[in-house]
């Protein structure tokens, strides 16, 4: 699956095994080979009934068959066995709701043998955005699936594990206007079995887990073309069909490229790319048929900005390196989650990079690793490879562990051993687990046999241990650079000894005058060696920003680093030092006085991202440390030294680069924030030309000062600028339009407007898929949370029932913004009793940010207050 990128997902503590939990799983005994299924929705009533015969082997005698189920309702139930008497078995069923399970008796042991279940059930079109669910336009119901993790069983009755594959043919009948997609290419339509249906039948599936089963009806139209010889289609509902042509040109570049990246052809027979009304992820990867989010895979291949383009490109990319890693070779369970996720992850922007290098992706991948390395340092963290065994462990593994941190480290791998090499290694571990499943050792031990590098000892320290390596570097000795090694933690409260006592095996570029010197650090040593002919103290610990950790220098090495910063370094490594700097402040280990002198010695970088690394710190520096009379002093600050950048800048040119397109939107941004008068009325003005009722034909409208001035204009717009957003987050017909404007409704800072926007939640007047993220920016932000938090508790049932699974962990790890003692005991008081589904681990991480920003207040004001002195003029 694909995150939803304006929510970094961010939960996770240890879990521990429960001996109930693993009662969950079926049994070894029965193993299912293939599946064939004909289902009748009614999109009307939002009920289907089901027919299947599920081909099992068993392998030693039984009375009876358990397997999963959830929400289904059974008609009856027989086994069919040759040469046994009677042939025909009918069983009786019982179901456990709880464990989502239903078990079959028969009236006498079966044998140990293959023979057939025939089932027949019905069950019910939820519209919780999962199993088989309702997804609705203004116009009409449609009918769609989304199975990961476990919710197949809401579907039709199956053995839902991952490690049971088997094959399928699948059936649907359905309203003869109507169509189906599903994983495999049509092979039959035909009226009936009556008047106004029909019934289409798909080929017969590869091996596959269940979680990737895919089905969708409605009247879906798709633009087509072709790769490798494999038909590629992109479909919407009718009226945005004119917006999948991006998509499919993406789609086309990429499997063309995947198929020389992995040296082996894509594997089914086409594919399809569905964007979806309603729905709870980013994307999903269902082998063949990978569905959508409208934001994700819709944008106009012309006018469409490159934003959206590029959050499209990476979708696309992500959910199609799934269709190897993943669908192909499948995790063995739900513990190698990030086998999966973390290989995508990493895998998302290297073709697309490849295709629009323009787009910077290496400085994206710097911003990102910088994310991952903090959402892992704090306390709660949990490791790579974590037991999960209920369907809620199951769904809190979904997170910026498996995702983020899984793939920096195969990040790391690849930059270590050399891409050819890594890629080698990549083709062999997938060429020995074609259609079936793999767990992390097969991963490594694939890279360490084609590599002869202790590829296993690097990724095992890094997979089975959590948190972040801190590197301490001294002064160079004759041997070589001194570090030692601890664990990192983004807080100042003395953590356990034993944690911090934690070693890795970890691959060190240290980038020198010369080539870079790159060495395995065991957990034993203690010295980089380097060659003696190098001038040093001047070297960076992080060579091209790929290593999982963060660096400490000593005084000496960290002047030298920062004197040659603005030439030496390249964008990522910058945005990496900026991060390193900036956790080093929240850890207690830096000042901030030291990191905001970093700042003004990188201003001038003509880099959009480093920029943006800069726009985000300072604006926790803002909200985290800063008292109301500093943050005036500090908004000064930044008006003093930016402004000037902002003006060098000039006007919009024809044909700019993107980078200097974005880098005048950020400036423009932080000097709207800082609250520079110029800038707020050309904010104002530039918002009144964007919503003209001609403005598609101001042709001197820059779209990302367009975007940076209507976020600049709601923080204190009024209720027309509301307004107008409010009628484009509703009418407009470009999903990503709508999105952009339905994220700006919360930036406004007016009480009633706040209110308005809480109340429209409330009221269900947004899709599901989209409240969660509304709610976040309103408790993220200093202006809004404590009018939201009074809100959402006054409002509660109101508000719960408009969440998904997703967004309702979102909401609670959006309260980890949250920086006083009083509001942690308020978010703990409150969520102990009124619970939220799957969000366990979100809550001790909200708490556990909470603690931290309340120290990093009390440690660093001093500090800061006394660098505003110092810079005051
Ligand atoms: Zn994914």
């Amino acid at each position: 699956m694909s995150f939803r990128n304006t929510v970094l997902a961010i939960t996770a503590i240890l879990l521990t095994a429960n001996l109930a939990a693993h009662a969950q799983r079926l049994s070894a005994n029965v193993h299912p080979e293939h599946y064939s299924l004909s289902l009748t929705p009614d999109l009307l009533t939002a009920t289907f009934s089901g027919e299947e015969t599920i081909d099992v082997t068993l392998d030693a005698p039984a009375q009876t068959i358990t397997l999963n189920a959830a929400e289904i309702e059974f008609q009856s139930v027989r086994a069919i066995i040759s040469d046994f008497s009677p042939k025909i078995q009918v069983a009786e069923v019982a179901l456990d709701p709880v464990k989502e399970q239903a078990t079959f008796t028969f009236g006498r042991e079966l044998p140990a043998a293959k023979f057939s279940l025939a089932i027949r059930f019905s069950g019910i079109l939820n519209n919780k955005l999962r199993g088989f669910y309702l997804s609705k336009t203004k116009l009409r119901n449609y009918a769609v699936t989304q199975f990961e993790s476990t919710d197949a069983r809401r579907a039709f009755p199956c053995f839902d594990e991952p490690a049971l594959k088997a094959t399928f043919d699948i059936s649907l009948t359905v309203d003869a206007a109507d169509t189906v997609i599903s994983n495999t290419n049509l092979i039959d339509a035909h009226s009936g079995p009556v008047a106004g249906k029909h019934t289409l039948r798909f080929a017969t599936t590869p091996k596959m887990s269940t979680y990737l089963v895919a089905f969708l009806v409605g009247d879906f139209k798709c633009t087509e073309g072709k790769s490798d010889g494999v038909p590629i289609r992109a479909c919407s509902t009718p009226d945005k069909v004119q917006l999948t042509k991006f998509a499919l040109e993406s789609a086309k570049y990429v499997l063309h490229y995947y198929d020389n990246y992995f040296g082996i052809k894509y594997p089914m027979p086409k594919l399809d790319m569905v964007a979806l009304p309603d729905f709870e992820a980013g994307a999903m990867e269902n082998f063949g048929c990978i569905t959508y989010r409208e934001t994700d895979l819709l944008t106009d291949l012309k006018t469409g900005d490159i934003p959206a383009k590029k959050r499209v490109a990476v979708v696309v990319a992500h959910e199609m390196a799934h269709q190897w890693f993943g669908d192909m070779v499948t995790m063995q369970w739900w513990d190698n989650l990030w086998l999966n996720e973390g290989f995508a992850t990493w895998m998302e922007t290297k073709p697309v990079a490849e295709w629009r290098p323009e787009w910077n992706f290496t400085q994206d991948d710097a911003q990102t690793l910088d994310d991952t390395l903090n959402l892992d340092a704090q306390r709660t963290t949990r490791t790579i490879r974590a037991t999960a065994n209920t369907p809620d462990e199951i769904n809190e593994m979904f997170d910026g562990i498996a995702y983020g941190k899984a793939g920096a480290v195969i990040g790391m791998v690849e930059n270590y051993l050399g891409k050819e090499t890594f890629r080698q290694g990549v083709h062999n571990y997938l060429q020995a687990h074609l259609y079936a499943n793999a767990t992390a050792e097969d991963f490594w031990n694939a890279q360490t046999a084609n590599s002869h590098q202790p590829v296993d000892k690097i990724m095992a320290s890094f997979i089975t241990q959590p948190g972040v390596p801190l590197l301490t570097f001294s002064e160079r000795k004759a041997t070589g650079v001194p570090v030692e090694q601890s664990r990192f933690f983004l807080s100042a409260t003395a953590s356990d000894q034993n944690q911090q006592d934690q070693r890795w095996t970890v691959p060190v570029c240290l980038k020198t005058s010369a080539a870079p010197v790159c060495r395995i650090l065991t957990p034993e040593d203690s010295t980089i060696p380097i060659p003696v002919d190098l001038a040093l103290p001047a070297f960076y610990a992080n060579a091209a920003a790929k290593g999982y950790y963060r660096a400490l220098y000593s005084p000496l090495q960290y002047q030298a680093i920062v004197a040659k910063a603005e030439t030496a370094l390249t964008p990522p490594e910058k945005i990496n030092l900026l991060g390193d700097r900036w956790a080093l402040v929240r850890s207690g280990l830096g000042k901030v006085g030291d990191y905001l002198d970093l700042v003004l010695a990188l201003k001038q970088d003509p880099n959009a991202t480093v920029l943006d690394s800069v726009h985000q710190q300072l604006q926790k520096v803002s909200s985290e440390i800063a008292t109301d009379q500093d943050r005036a002093r500090l908004d000064a600050i930044i008006r003093r030294e930016f402004g000037p950048v902002y003006a060098a800048l000039g006007a919009p040119a024809k044909d700019e680069s993107y980078d200097r397109q974005q880098l005048r939107g950020i400036l423009f941004e932080m000097l709207g924030e800082a609250h520079d008068p110029t800038t707020l009325a050309k904010a104002q003005m530039l918002a009144v030309r964007v919503f003209a009722a001609d403005n598609k034909k101001d042709k001197t409208l820059d779209p990302t000062l367009s975007d940076a001035a209507v976020l600049v204009s709601a923080a204190d717009g009024n209720a027309a600028l509301y307004e107008k957003l409010l009628a484009v987050s509703q009418n407009s017909a470009n999903p990503g339009e709508k999105s952009d404007a339905l994220r700006a409704l919360p930036r406004f800072h007016d009480p009633v407007l706040i209110q308005r926007t809480l109340d429209y939640v409330a009221a269900g007047k947004i899709r599901n898929q989209d409240s969660g993220a509304v709610l976040d920016v309103l408790l993220r932000h200093r202006e809004t949370r404590d009018q939201a938090w009074d809100y959402i508790r006054a409002n509660w049932d109101k508000v719960h029932a408009q969440l998904t699974v997703s967004s309702g962990t979102d909401l609670v790890a959006a309260t980890g913004n949250f920086c006083s003692v009083q509001q942690r005991e308020e978010v703990s008081g409150f969520f102990a009793t009124h619970p939220v589904e799957a969000s366990k681990r979100a809550l001790a991480k909200a708490v556990d940010g909470i603690n931290d920003c309340v120290q990093l207040r009390s440690l660093q004001q001093p500090d800061l207050n006394y660098w505003l002195e110092r810079n005051a003029n």
